[in-house]
């Protein structure tokens, strides 16, 4: 049995969190290989440290005067060493905080400095766990077009992980083809955890955070929402893309390809079960209809109106090829028999609705064709779905008796999640309309 446990930042913020992380990884010795961000925020009104680091980088770009650059990198080596001193731990990491340093003001770039917020923490952790430390940079590549690449990264890296016992492997980075070093996008440790547990062929993922797992609903938005204990990766992909966060998105691929588990877990609250991802679900529910529910706002509806449009072959094609030109994807298409919808994040019409318009009148000819903006979706989702018989129309119900009126629904074939589409002064009631008809 082997696990990779990834640490998020709030886990690693302070001397505190390291002892409780060690404990964690202590308590069981299939917990093999570690992968940590960078030390994240202590309190609400703290800086991340892949912040400061940005900032500094900032700075230096601006050629900002040295006592400037000196005082915000002086920030960045107070977070590490006090984490040292706090663990009384007999390390010193001047000499790597010098190194830094001087490699930033020498222009190593941006992605550089971001990620040596891991890379320093890591070599803490590992100094503290007495686990090995195998740099990133050396088993995590990228290609020339900055996308992973994933076969070189499972050669090394299986490769590599199979000479250790134990290991810390800093989240966040790899390198370039022409040795540079570069990050993924915000969160990415997430995905370094998933590419090293494929790598490892780990039994689990276990990804530890500061919540107990995925919650059915925004918590900001629904008191105290239940937590959802088993999800299939279909089910949470459709609720990161409506916003739901606790995963970076591309870090489900990597271990849902090998069928490895997720499990969210909760570093100051270790005893809760938290989250399972699941390739297929295990323990269903039959009380449960939905998973999730999450929503977004921010989106506008482009409805087009002409008379016989059903027996019209091709138009439905031209309409999105009108869409392909302009360089707009669409995230929904409900339509009638003389209606066609598009509803597409409203973002992305900025500069182009006078173009989109009158290329649509120009290659359909329709009878009427206008944008409507202000729309929130809603989707709620859920596996149980297939099973259960009448849940759009609780959904419907749930709706009209908290009065928010539907602009627009439309339910997937797979029968995985129905989306409704409301107006934005609404989006709330409505969440909290459906939340209360299907969880209490
Ligand atoms: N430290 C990086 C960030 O703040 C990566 C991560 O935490 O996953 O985005």
């Amino acid at each position: 049995m082997i696990k990779v446990v990834k640490f998020g930042g709030s886990s690693l913020a302070d001397a505190e969190h390291f002892r409780q992380v060690a404990a964690i990884v202590k308590a069981d010795p299939t917990r093999r290989f570690v992968v940590p961000s960078a030390p994240g925020k202590r309190d609400k009104q703290d800086t991340k440290v892949t912040d400061l680091l940005y900032e500094c980088y900032n700075l230096i770009k601006a050629r900002e005067s040295s006592e400037v650059i000196d005082a915000a990198y002086d920030r960045i080596c107070e977070r590490y060493n006090s984490i040292i001193r706090d663990l009384g731990l007999d390390f010193d990491l001047s000499g790597e905080l010098s190194y830094v340093k001087n490699a930033m003001l020498h222009a190593s770039g941006r992605d550089y400095a971001a990620s040596r917020g891991e890379y320093l923490n890591s070599l803490i952790l590992a100094k503290y766990l007495g686990f090995d430390f195998i740099d990133a940079e050396n088993v995590i590549f990228f290609k020339d077009n900055g996308t992973l690449d994933e076969e070189k990264t499972q050669e090394v890296l299986s490769a590599e992980l199979k000479e250790h016992a134990y290991a810390v492997i800093p989240g966040f980075y790899g390198g370039m083809p022409n040795g540079t070093v570069k990050t993924f996008s915000r969160g990415g440790s997430d995905i370094t955890g998933s590419i090293v547990a494929r790598a490892a062929s780990a039994d689990l993922y276990e990804n530890w955070t500061d919540v107990s797992g995925f919650m059915m609903a925004d918590p900001r938005i629904i008191d105290n929402p239940c937590i959802i204990q088993e999800i299939t990766y279909r089910e949470l992909r459709e609720l990161s893309y409506m916003g739901a966060t606790v995963l970076h998105e591309d870090a489900v691929f990597p271990v849902r390809m090998a069928g490895i588990p997720i499990n969210i877990r909760n570093t100051n609250r270790p005893e809760d079960a938290g989250t399972m991802i699941v390739a297929h679900a295990t323990g269903y529910d039959m009380g449960k209809v939905i998973t999730g529910i999450a929503g977004k706002k921010g989106f506008s509806v482009l409805t087009i109106e002409k008379d016989l449009m059903n027996s019209e072959v091709g138009f439905g094609r031209k309409v999105l090829e009108v869409f392909e030109e302009n360089d707009i994807s669409f995230e929904h298409l409900p339509s009638g028999i003389d209606t066609m919808s598009i509803v597409v994040s409203s973002h992305a019409l900025e500069g182009r609705r006078d173009r989109l318009m009158q290329s649509i009148s120009r290659t359909v000819r329709p009878d009427s064709v206008f944008i409507e903006d202000e729309l929130a979706l809603v989707a709620v989702v859920g596996r149980g779905m297939v099973k259960a018989k009448g849940t759009a129309a609780r959904v419907c119900d749930a709706l009209a008796r908290a009065n928010v009126n539907i602009r627009m629904i439309d339910q997937g074939s797979s029968e995985l999640n129905i989306i409704v589409g409301v107006d934005e002064s609404e989006y709330e009631d409505a969440l909290r309309a459906i939340y209360a008809e299907f969880v209490k």
